[in-house]
């Protein structure tokens, strides 16, 4: 604390200090995981290493020192009811740590951490605690190298080295697999922060009060698991520890609070900036700010990320976390947007350290107003119907609000649940949280999105990580699991190691049976990257069964499955099979795949770098390619994109794939996507010299010109700030060009015209049927007229009045008006005009005129229209003098006017 460091300089001292150490330093990895569909975000520092804790993904490096981007806003860690409310919950948060895997252990890490504490950080080593494990349930040994090593650091209070059992100290990732003993910092930070100081209370480490802050957790992975009651020790033990970002700058920073430190201070002027409040009374309502700097740059991240809000899984949490800031912003006054003033600060703060932020700022300035406005069109109609539904619940003695009704006010009015809660509980009461999840996945499923989270992992995963351990273990299979080469081999043979249903091996199936595949390599292409999987065959070297596959699987690292149906005779573990891709499927999806990276490259020089890909499906029909863009693609730019993309096919450009470094990749320039799980050497595809040059694992064609043709199907939105377009290749858009063509030439003979001359002639048609209407029109309106005239001549005669009753097909509202006018001309007084019509349209009229005099004498022109119309199955009316009214009924219509005489003779008596 005797050193005022910047947070952006305390995150750098932090990773030099261990890349001193011989540590690699790691970049995070994407707050979507890649490549782990079992999770909606990556919520721990050890997401993107726990492959090489399970031992199924190698490193090229044994030390590693990192700060990840952590999202703790959903499923099982899920702070978001804290953040405000405190100092300390944050949704999005950096998390730092260093790894040894199979590397240094318990002597050099605790050494470490207290020398950067202490020495480079400067805290008082005399209000250090250390925590070490001791069971609880005697079992497991105690962590006596942990306090060992603890006792020797210089400074070092031996009473400040305390044990805790396994609820602190004991770290497991499952309810098997790898675990260990864990050793904590904790920092006194003095009897000023003791929140319950002068209750009685237990007061110390790991107790009740604010006063002892826990810094830094040392994870030491040193057992693995096998069931309830056996550890078996690993052969290499790691170390896996993390410390809280922006907590260990509250501290070294000597604040009292992390939304305090130096990185909020921009976000939460420039809410200040806008309210107009002095710090002290920021101070004192602090829960909205907090809110807004929280969740303001949690959205920030996650639009940097991909994550764009919408309706669903990921975006949905991004459209919630905004519309929460937004209605937070309200209560401290701000009804205009404000969350891109937000987000600049957040970017001027982080985007040294996290480019990706200052990379997207237009995408994220963009998508945070545009929220913010669609929100604000719905927020008051869904609050009052809230409001509403919160007083029957009340008045009705009942807490909980129905998580139905809540999902209807998220589907009618976008409120998102967290929102309707919040809401709700500053009223004292609840909603119904799963009935809420009920009613979203029953929507989901009914429009048909329901398989949005993918296939990766599942609960054979563990059956599987074990299978493989234990072919590896009988040298069927080398230390990287199944060889997958789906770029060189289409055609594969190798003894059948795993005949498995369901999470368990069988020892034979028969025909018809839904069997999983395991062999020693595979050239089957696994769903990756928006390319889906191969289809093709598994049949017995020697003919005697074939098993057709039609899906493939991936259930852990190192494991391929390939899902099929046996066709014929009976296939059994152990014997020898020819696996073969169905080559010409394969072919299609390669000619898409490589299109789409042509797409992509087109769209960037007709709409600019900002079109990025938000996601795609590559199939042997047609591909699916998503990008950012805020408005439609105008015709023109639709037909640019796809003239550029035929150019480079015709160019017959090379395409070569090269693995490289990813840092030399990304350093290059090569398009990196979202939510992609990248190794340390990636794989590259570039397209003629820089035409295209982008990461991909993807199959793809040697040439361009393979492509064929390219033809863009439909251009469409996918979500808020995303488009869609839809293309053919190959062989597909053959059979579309070949599809028009047929319509084309049909239209052609209709028309009697050349196939170029269609567009004129269509033109020429349309322009004298255009004058044919015209002409009928008022030849109709002639013989209307002429009806009508011939009628006026022969009025039917009530005492002295003259009633003409008619009915003329075709005539509209604006022409019976001026047959209105041609009455009046002929009977100035003592006159009554109905006329009935059904118009062009088949819209039922009725109209009725009435002479001032006969308005005196208790005949009103609206009083008869309804009368009419009222027979008619509709209603009516007007002024005295003119007017008008409809029916539903046609048929009906003589009969209506017939009545028209007994009504009038009634009204004159
Ligand atoms: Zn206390
Ligand atoms: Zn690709």
């Amino acid at each position: 604390m005797t050193k005022k460091l910047t947070g952006t300089q305390i995150r750098q001292s932090f990773i030099d200090f261990f890349v001193e150490r011989h540590h690699t330093f790691v970049p995070s990895t994407s707050l979507v995981p890649g490549g782990d569909a079992t999770l909606l975000f990556t919520n721990a520092g050890m997401v993107q290493f726990k492959d090489v804790f399970l031992g199924t993904d190698k490193r090229p490096y044994t030390r590693a020192v990192d700060s990840q981007k952590v999202l703790r806003v959903a499923g099982k860690h899920n702070d978001l009811d804290e953040v405000g409310r405190d100092d300390t919950h944050h949704t999005f948060f950096e998390m730092l740590g260093n790894w040894s895997f199979g590397d240094y252990y318990k002597k050099e890490a605790l050494a470490w951490s207290w020398e950067l504490l202490t020495d480079v950080w400067g805290l008082p080593r005399d209000r250090l605690y250390a925590t070490c494990f001791k069971d609880d349930q005697g079992n497991i040994p105690t962590d006596e190298e942990a306090a060992e090593t603890w006792k020797q650091q210089p400074g070092m209070d031996p009473t400040h080295i305390l044990f805790f059992g396994r609820k602190e100290n004991f770290w497991e990732m499952a309810e098997t697999g790898p675990c260990g003993p864990c050793s904590e910092i904790h920092l006194d930070r003095g009897e000023e922060y003791d929140n319950l100081a002068g209750k009685p209370h237990q007061c110390g480490v790991n107790g009740e009060c604010q006063r002892y802050l826990e810094l830094w957790n040392n994870v030491f992975i040193q057992y693995n698991r096998l069931d309830k009651d056996t550890l078996e020790p690993l052969p290499a033990k790691h170390v896996d520890t993390g410390m809280g970002f922006e907590r260990i700058v509250s501290v070294i920073q000597g604040v009292d609070s992390d939304y305090k430190i130096d990185l909020f201070s921009g976000a939460l002027d420039a809410i200040r900036s806008l309210t107009g409040d002095s710090l002290e009374k920021m101070y004192a309502d602090f829960t909205p700010y907090r809110v807004i700097a929280d969740h303001g740059r949690a959205a920030a991240f996650l639009i940097a990320d991909g994550v764009v809000p919408g309706n669903v899984g990921r975006n949905y949490i991004c459209r919630m976390i905004i519309r929460r800031a937004a209605r937070f912003g309200t209560k401290l006054g701000l009804h205009d947007p404000f969350l891109a003033k937000v987000a600049d600060a957040v970017i001027s703060a982080y985007g040294d350290f996290y480019p990706e932020l200052v990379k997207s700022r237009e995408i994220i300035v963009d998508n945070l107003t545009r929220e913010e406005i669609r929100f604000a069109r719905t927020v008051e109609s869904g609050t009052a119907y809230l409001e509403q539904l919160l007083e029957e619940l009340r008045k009705s003695n009942q807490q909980v609000l129905d998580g139905r009704k809540v999902f209807d006010l998220y589907a009618t009015y976008g409120l998102p649940f967290e929102i309707c809660r919040d809401i709700a509980r500053e009223q004292n009461l609840e909603v119904d949280e799963t009935g809420f999840h009920l009613a979203m996945d029953e929507h989901r499923i009914a429009s048909g999105g329901g398989k949005a989270m993918g296939k990766m992992g599942g609960e054979d995963a563990e059956f599987y990580a074990k299978e493989l351990k234990d072919l590896q273990q009988a040298g069927a299979l080398g230390e990287s699991g199944v060889e997958y080469n789906p770029y060189k081999w289409l055609r594969t043979k190798g003894p059948l190691l795993a005949l498995a249903e369901n999470g368990r091996l069988l020892t034979d199936a028969g025909a018809g049976d839904r069997v999983e595949v395991l062999l020693p390599k595979t050239g089957f292409y696994v769903e990756s990257g928006g390319q889906v999987s191969d289809t093709g065959v598994i049949r017995a070297a020697d003919n005697s069964w074939e098993i057709e596959v039609d899906d493939m699987r991936k259930p852990s690292a190192g494991v391929i499955i390939h899902v099929g149906e046996v066709v014929f005779g009976h296939p059994k573990a152990g014997q020898m099979a020819v696996a073969e891709v169905d080559a010409v499927r394969r072919h299609d999806i390669r000619r898409n795949h490589t299109a789409t990276h042509l797409l992509h490259a087109a769209l960037h020089k007709v709409l600019g770098d900002k079109a990025r890909q938000a996601g795609s499906l590559v199939t042997p029909d047609r591909f699916r390619f998503d990008f950012n863009h805020p408005e439609a693609m105008t015709p023109e730019q639709v037909e640019r994109v796809e003239k550029l993309v035929n150019e480079a096919v015709a160019a017959d450009l090379p395409v070569r794939a090269v693995s490289k470094s990813r840092d030399q990749a990304v350093a290059e320039g090569a398009m990196a996507l979202f939510g992609e799980k990248y190794g340390d050497i990636v794989r590259t595809i570039t397209i003629g010299g820089d035409y295209s040059y982008e990461l991909c694992g993807g199959t793809h064609l040697d040439r361009t010109s393979d492509v064929g043709t390219f033809i863009i199907v439909s251009e469409g939105s996918a979500a808020a700030g995303i488009r869609r377009i839809e293309a053919v290749t190959g062989r597909a858009a053959y059979d579309l060009i070949s599809r028009r063509g047929k319509s084309l030439k049909l239209t052609a003979a209709a028309l009697k015209s050349s196939l170029e001359e269609i567009p004129q002639k269509t033109r020429l048609i349309q322009e004298e049927l255009a004058a044919a209407r015209k002409q009928l029109a008022s030849l109709k309106a002639d013989v209307a007229l002429a009806g009508f005239m011939t009628s006026l001549q022969n009025p039917q005669m009530i005492e002295d009045v003259s009633l003409v009753v008619v009915e003329l097909p075709g005539v509209d509202k604006e022409a019976l008006g001026k047959l209105a006018d041609k009455f009046r001309e002929k009977y100035p007084q003592k006159g009554i005009c109905v006329i009935g019509s059904i118009t062009g349209e088949g819209q039922i009229i009725i109209m009725a005129a009435v002479t001032q005099d006969l308005i005196k004498r208790g005949i009103k022109a609206g009083d008869l229209v309804g009368f009419i119309s009222s027979q008619l199955g509709a209603g009516g009316g007007g002024a005295p003098h003119l007017a008008f009214g409809g029916g539903r009924e046609a048929e009906k219509i003589p009969e209506a006017l017939a009545g028209t005489k007994e009504w009038v003779g009634k009204k004159l008596k």
